[in-house]
């Protein structure tokens, strides 16, 4: 039975916060039965996008403090790092406030800029990654996921957020490769089963409902939650949003795959039932294998497409640099950046990777009214 703790803690306020961790890691049988104290140790954030830490982007930094002092008292010799969607690893840490916080107590940031290719043959549907240096030069990961709402797979949490151990511009082909959320799901089950993670702990505390994974909104959920099991806890978290959890495919992949399990779990702590926002902002709607038709009448007409809010580009060109399709769905007409770029529905492989890194808020994901007629809708924006 997997084991997911379910913590309340209503403030990022560290001595409750470490205080409340520590308890928690000895549910599961205290940190050094699940990482020894001989492996060398990296702290995997979500540092998705320069973002500051009310915005609710990024792993807040009291979290990572206080996971960080159990660490240092326990002896182990620990590094930090992800690779964000877009910018400079070291300069989004510190945007998030986590440089300050490692800078306290002489933890290096990892190399997330430099990685290697290396190859996984028990993949079921990738069988290589590109991995970032610092990943492969430590010996166990401690996964710090933000508990947020995410365009193309439902939720982003324990199982999507290390993600971030593909460097840089990498993660932008995996979507190019794997072009619709099952299949993407799938190779995101392939990298957990590489890396191995040895512990998640998700910060909940505040949330993101509706356009996240970037551009949503900070929501108090009230829990952190702290699993071994990522399939576990990403289980949980769908409870406390009221999503039926076999709508995401992490999950249910997950669980096929031999990841984790989503239907033998024990809640250790608070009852789960006093935490659940049935408001919270998601597409409930279940994705279905034709949304991820490649024919182009389904995509174009029925898929959720991104678009932007024109009045309010800044004509800044990020979301046409991120779209990892080598010809670009969406571009500036004429090379002229005095207007908004403009999509190609026909192209758009519905990745969002525009949407999750426009910086300012500007590009939101809709069902066009054909798709709207044939599903209905149900999301609540
Ligand atoms: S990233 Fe956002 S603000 Fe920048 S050009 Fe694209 S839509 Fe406009
Ligand atoms: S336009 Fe946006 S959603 Fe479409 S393929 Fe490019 S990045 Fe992905």
């Amino acid at each position: 039975m997997s084991k997911v703790v379910l913590i309340e803690c209503k403030e990022y306020n560290l001595d409750f916060i470490y205080d409340k961790l520590k308890w928690g890691l000895e549910q599961l049988g205290g940190i050094q039965s699940i990482i020894p104290t001989s492996k060398k140790v990296l702290l995997k954030p979500n540092l998705l996008i320069s973002a500051d830490p009310e915005a609710a982007v990024t792993t807040h930094p009291v979290v990572f403090e206080a996971i960080i002092k159990i660490m240092k008292e326990n002896g182990y010799q620990v590094k930090f790092g992800d690779s964000p969607g877009f910018g400079n690893p070291e300069k989004v840490a510190s945007k998030a406030g986590l440089v300050e916080v490692a800078n306290k107590y002489g933890i290096e940031q990892a190399d997330f800029v430099h990685g290697k290719k290396i190859s996984f043959p028990d993949g079921q549907i990738c069988k290589q990654f590109d991995i970032a240096d610092g990943v492969l030069e430590t010996d166990a990961i401690i996964n710090l996921p933000k508990m947020k709402a995410h365009a193309l797979q439902r939720i982003t949490g324990a199982i999507k957020n290390p993600f971030g151990c593909v460097i840089g511009f990498n993660k932008g082909t995996m979507h190019s490769v794997y072009t619709n959320a099952f299949r993407f799901a799938e190779m995101i089950i392939d990298l957990n089963n590489y890396l191995k993670v040895d512990l998640h702990i998700m910060d909940g505390i505040v949330a993101m409902e509706g356009n996240g994974p970037r551009n949503g909104d900070p929501v108090k959920m009230n829990v952190l939650l702290i699993s071994t099991d990522p399939v576990a806890l990403d289980t949980v978290f769908c409870k406390l949003i009221d999503i039926n959890h076999a709508i995401i495919p992490t999950i249910t992949y997950g669980q096929k795959f031999g990841l984790g399990s989503h239907d033998n779990i024990e809640i250790i702590g608070e009852d789960y039932h006093n935490f659940v926002n049935k408001n919270f902002k998601i597409e409930r709607n279940p994705l279905k294998e034709e949304d991820s038709s490649s024919l182009s009448f389904i995509r174009k007409h029925v898929v959720r497409r991104p678009y932007i809010e024109k009045d309010i580009c800044k004509k800044c060109g990020i979301c046409v640099e991120v779209c990892p399709l080598p010809d670009k769905a969406l571009s500036f007409k004429n090379n002229d950046k005095s207007n908004p770029p403009i999509y190609d529905y026909n192209k758009c492989i519905r990745c969002y990777c525009c949407q999750e890194m426009c910086p300012y808020h500007v590009i939101k994901v809709k069902t066009p009214i054909i798709g709207k007629i044939l599903y209905g809708t149900k999301i609540l924006k």
